[in-house]
This record gives structure tokens, sequence and C-alpha cells, in this order.
């Protein structure tokens, strides 16, 4: 059955939309525009080494913010996988502009995917719709139980979204049970970007290779690679025991002066930090804070996700962070 990938231009959704096509699926694929289609078009057809007709990938317009074309986007599909979600490096002014399109996006999606007959449905969430407590531990290793609470002071703009698009989904295939959802939870994307155009997972990369920072905060990362995260949307769909689960997709945590060292490795001509500063000087100058958003609250915090559930349900066997990183 054909699969319809929302967001196919995005970093992990390419290595989505790739692994489907290499299993021989049909895909179809919503992008914001024409260039868009093409530059996935031909960044498959160069992965796959042969040309792709519409027979085997072809792509609507949509936009998570607009009921245009939702309707009939999906027919004649079976799978949906929604990816789509605003994912910037810096959070905007107003955080309704993130929680308005994920919400509202997927509450698109999934309406589409309903009138289509579109029983199938995985979604990408994120760690930061599990890990944000209200108040913060010092020290967890959180599970798909946890869940970030909206109002905790370190639930910024972006993990907002994130938890209020997952819950709104769950919430309406309570109400549309013949909707089967199983949703990914993955923590900080990184692994090869599939073309030139990176996505903000890439930018942070950039931003700690790119050596205007003289010192990094304590922070301490999820990490995952993107091929795994890919693997565990394609998994999903083959096991039905993960319908109405959520699966946390992450390999090993790092904290950034670590992340740093592995930059360094494997780029041993730049200027990265080496040091880590004491918090108190990312919260008096909020250095990092300005460019990405809203690390504070999490500073210095030994909290983490586990990936025990995706091992054992999905057979899911990590590529180490290390590797991840470079
Ligand atoms: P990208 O920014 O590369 O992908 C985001 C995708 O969403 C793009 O295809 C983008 O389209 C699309 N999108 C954003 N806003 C809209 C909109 N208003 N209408 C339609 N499409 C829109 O990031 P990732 O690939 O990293 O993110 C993919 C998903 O994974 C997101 O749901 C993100 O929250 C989640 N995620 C990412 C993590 C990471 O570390 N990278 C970690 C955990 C979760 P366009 O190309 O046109 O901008």
């Amino acid at each position: 059955t054909p699969v319809f990938v929302t967001g196919a231009s995005g970093f992990i959704a390419r290595h989505i939309v790739l692994q489907l096509l290499q299993k021989g699926h049909v895909v179809r694929g919503s992008v914001r525009s024409e260039a868009k289609a093409a530059h996935v078009r031909t960044t498959m057809e160069k992965e796959l080494g042969d040309p792709l007709d519409e027979d085997r990938l072809s792509f609507a317009l949509l936009d998570l913010k607009d009921d245009a074309g939702w309707a009939d986007a999906l027919a004649g599909t079976g799978v949906l996988i929604h990816t789509a979600s605003p994912f910037p490096m810096t959070m905007p002014k107003d955080e309704d502009d993130l929680i308005r399109p994920a919400v509202d996006g997927t509450l698109r999606a999934l309406e589409a995917a309903q009138s289509a007959g579109v029983n199938r449905v995985v979604m990408t969430s994120s760690v930061v719709a599990v890990v944000y407590q209200n108040p913060m531990p010092d020290h967890a290793l959180m599970t798909e139980a946890n869940w970030s609470d909206p109002e905790s002071p370190a639930c910024h703009a972006y993990a907002k979204s994130k938890t209020l698009a997952e819950r709104a989904a769950w919430k309406y295939v309570k109400v549309h049970p013949e909707i089967e959802l199983t949703v990914i939870n993955p923590g900080f994307v990184m692994g090869p970007p599939l073309d030139d155009d990176f996505g903000t997972s890439m930018d942070f990369v950039k931003r700690v290779l790119g050596g205007k920072d003289p010192v990094v905060p304590r922070l301490k990362l999820d990490i995952v690679d993107v091929r795994d995260i890919a693997r565990m949307h394609v998994a999903a769909l083959s096991k039905p025991e993960t319908v109405g689960e959520r699966l946390i997709g992450v390999s090993d945590q790092m904290w950034l002066r670590q992340f740093a060292d592995c930059l360094r490795g494997a780029y041993p001509d730049r200027r990265i930090a080496r040091r880590e500063a004491p918090d108190w000087v990312f919260r008096a100058l909020g250095i990092f804070d300005k460019a990405i958003a809203g690390i504070v609250p999490a500073l210095g915090k030994d909290v983490g996700s586990s990936g025990s559930k995706a091992r054992a349900m999905l057979g899911m066997d990590f590529i180490p962070a290390e590797q991840a990183v470079q």
C-alpha cells in the first residue's frame, strides 16, 4: 500500500522516504513547494541510482497552517507517516507560531487520514514531549510513561508545540479508535543529511563547529542517528504490537562537552570549545540561550530518555552516539 509522508523535505523524512522506497513501497510526500518536491526526487534518484517516476514517488503541496488540499491528498494511500512540524533553531516571540501549526497540522493530517480511510498512522513526536517535568529533577532516566508538562518553566515553545501536538493525536484516536497510532519520540537527531539541505539538527552542529562560543554549557543531550529514527518509523508499520504505544528513539546520552569532543575528533582543524562553563555563566549572560531556545532550565540537569522499549519492541540496535555525531 502507498505510504503518505508529511514534510517529505525534512532531514528525518528524507531518510524515511528513502528507506520506504528501498523496501519497494510507493511513496506520496507532502511538501510546501514544487521546488522542494523536485529536490527530494533528485536526492532519492541519486541515492537509489534509479530514475523515479510518479508511480513510485509523488507529491502533494500542503501546509500545516492551511486546509487547502488535505481532503484529497491521502486518497489511495494506506498509511500515514506524519513528520511535518515547525522545528526552528530560535524560538519565535509568539509561541503560537509553533504551537498552532504543530497542533492544527496534526489534526489536519489525522482528519485527512480518517476521511481517506487510512487507519494506520505513525507520528514523529520528540523526547521534548517526555522530559520536561515540573519541577525538573536533577537526575532521571525518563521513559515513555513520562510526559512533559507544558506548564513547566523548562518547557519552551518548541517543547510545548510537540507535547500539545502529541496529546492532540492521542485524544483524536480515542474518539476515532479505528485509527491505529504509533508515536516515535526521537532524541536529538544526528547523522548524515541526505543532501545539502541540513535542517535545524545540523544547524546546531554548525554552531558548535563554528568556534564562536568560547565555552560550552553543561547540557545533557539524548543522541540518536537519523537512520535509526527512519528505521523506527518504517519498522513500526509491520509491528501491530506498537499500536497505541510511544517509542523513544535514543541511543545514548552525551554532555555537550563530549559532543564537542566528538566533533573535534571528526574536524580536527576547527576551533571547537573544550571547556565547560559553570551554569551561572549561561544563566547570567544568556549566551547560547538567545541562539538556542530555552536551555537555561535544563542546565546541569543529568536527565535523559531511555531507548530500552524500542530495543525490545522494534529490535533496535542503535548506532552508537559517538558514531551518530561524527
Ligand atoms: P526539518 O526542519 O528538516 O523538517 C521539518 C519538516 O516539517 C520540513 O519538511 C518542513 O517543511 C515541515 N514543515 C514545517 N512547517 C511546516 C508547515 N507550516 N507546513 C508544512 N510543512 C511544514 O526537521 P527534522 O527533520 O529534524 O524534523 C522532522 C520531525 O522530527 C519534526 O516533527 C520534529 O519536531 C521531529 N523531531 C526532530 C528532532 C531532531 O533532533 N531533528 C528530534 C525530535 C523530533 P519545509 O522543508 O518546507 O521547511
